[in-house]
């Protein structure tokens, strides 16, 4: 599957606000939203038009799919999978998008953003139930354990990513043991343990016009 390519600061710029996109340097003052926090382009400093209706359902999706670093066309099988599926749309939404391999890669701090969970599974440094997985978007399910496979225990890249996410907190449907590269996923995520500033409802009426 694509990915989205290209300068990532510009899309936190668009947003109007941090998308984590670059891992440690979001939480520096080298981030652009610190420094320019105006949207991208020759007219990007003139004022931020303030958006009603379809615009605003817009840019909230396009924030999620940014978010998690998923193209238009995988986010509406999502959308679909969904509103499919019996219970509240918007949650089930951005459940899938967390039961995603990479974003649990992220989660339990063994990649500093997604862009770099997505690549350290393609790599192969990863396993689901003893088995290699190197598909970001598998997704987890509760009794899963995920792993860090025997040859890949001593990746700089994960034990830097270890090192530099020590302070941050695991999503309570995770239970992670951070020191033996391990974590096993208790159960599906609820909205409340979700913790990304999105309205979904807005992604839902945008895609149910
Ligand atoms: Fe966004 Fe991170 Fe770039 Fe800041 S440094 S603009 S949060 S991607």
């Amino acid at each position: 599957m694509a990915r989205q390519r290209g300068p990532v600061c510009r899309l936190c710029r668009r947003e109007g606000m941090k998308l984590f996109l670059k891992g440690e340097r979001c939480l520096s003052d080298k981030c652009a939203i610190e420094r320019r926090n105006f949207p991208p382009g020759q007219h990007g400093k003139a004022r931020r038009p303030r958006l009603l209706g379809y615009g605003l359902q817009l840019r909230e999706k396009q924030k999620v799919r940014r978010i998690y670093g998923i193209l238009e066309k995988q986010f509406r099988n999502y959308f679909e999978a969904a509103a499919r599926r019996k219970g509240i749309t918007g949650e089930l939404l951005l459940q899938f998008l967390e039961r995603r391999l990479d974003n649990v890669v992220y989660r339990i701090g063994l990649a500093t953003s997604r862009r770099q969970a997505r690549q350290v599974v393609l790599h192969g440094h990863f396993q689901v139930n003893n088995r290699k997985v190197t598909i970001p978007s598998y997704l987890v399910k509760p009794g899963d354990v995920i792993e860090v496979r025997p040859g890949s225990r001593e990746v700089p890249a994960l034990l830097a990513s270890r090192e530099a996410t020590a302070h941050q907190a695991i999503p309570t449907w995770i239970e992670a043991d951070r020191e033996s590269l391990r974590a096993r996923i208790l159960s599906h995520p609820q909205r409340q343990e979700i913790a990304v500033p999105i309205q979904e409802q807005l992604i839902v009426e945008l895609y149910s016009k």
